[in-house]
């Protein structure tokens, strides 16, 4: 197990490796093939579409992005944009002043530091204004096909709660453990099924799970912070 774990996180309470590979399939079956529910054609449009789901729903943002994307489809297009005309074709979703912003901010250095290109690199990606670990990891995987574990507050939720993770990891050494504990070639569907276990069962408040014998395969650790029950 990974070093993290080993050094003095308590190891008693989580589950076997053979017990993460079995919730891993379950998922597989309940969710074949996952991918991101955010619209997007191109991986400046995925950026642009992660900056904007900060606290709001996927839903929300797919609401906004055809008529934004219409607009002001690459980062030449966005880096040119009146502020105010991003803002009023985003209004509907929260943090809109701040997004509006940081979207016409990150065109900008795309344009005039990329080439117009979205950078492939994980430091790169984290000096786009708005653009922390998480959404770099998100762009990384789903527009270049690179292996990462985003952990976003389903992730940590769903993972803290079966077992796979402990309760008291931060962020970063949640990510770590989930890369440790789940094969590499399975990074990117585990990321995308927790986040659709998490919307659909394993929610924040009043989990769906006891009400559908399907759900056999955790348990939950009765945690404070995410008060299951
Ligand atoms: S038993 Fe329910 S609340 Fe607990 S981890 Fe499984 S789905 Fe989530």
């Amino acid at each position: 197990m990974n070093n993290l774990l080993e050094g003095g996180q308590d190891v008693a309470d989580l589950i076997s490796d053979a017990e993460v590979i079995n919730i891993l399939d379950h998922l597989d079956e309940m969710y074949p093939n996952p991918k991101t529910m955010l619209y997007h054609e191109t991986p400046f449009q995925l950026v642009i579409a992660v900056l904007m789901s900060a606290q709001t729903t996927d839903v929300g943002v797919n609401k906004v992005t055809p008529t934004l994307f219409a607009s002001y489809p690459d980062a030449n297009a966005m880096a040119e944009a009146d502020i105010a005309d991003i803002e009023d074709k985003i209004k509907t979703i929260g943090l809109y002043h701040n997004k509006a912003k940081n979207m016409k901010k990150t065109a900008i250095i795309i344009r005039d530091e990329f080439k117009g290109q979205v950078p492939q690199t994980r430091e790169e990606l984290m000096q786009l204004p708005g653009v922390g670990r998480k959404t770099a990891n998100v762009v990384l995987s789903e527009a270049f096909g690179v292996p990462t574990i985003a952990v976003d507050t389903h992730v940590e939720r769903v993972t803290k709660r079966m077992g796979i993770v402990p309760p008291d990891a931060s962020v970063r050494e949640t990510e770590e453990i989930l890369m440790a504990r789940i094969p590499k070639e399975r990074w990117r569907d585990a990321h995308h099924q927790f986040i659709y276990f998490g919307r659909e069962y394993c929610t924040a408040r009043n989990p769906k799970c006891k009400s559908d014998p399907q759900i056999n395969f955790c348990e939950c650790r009765d945690l404070p912070q995410y008060s299951a029950r």
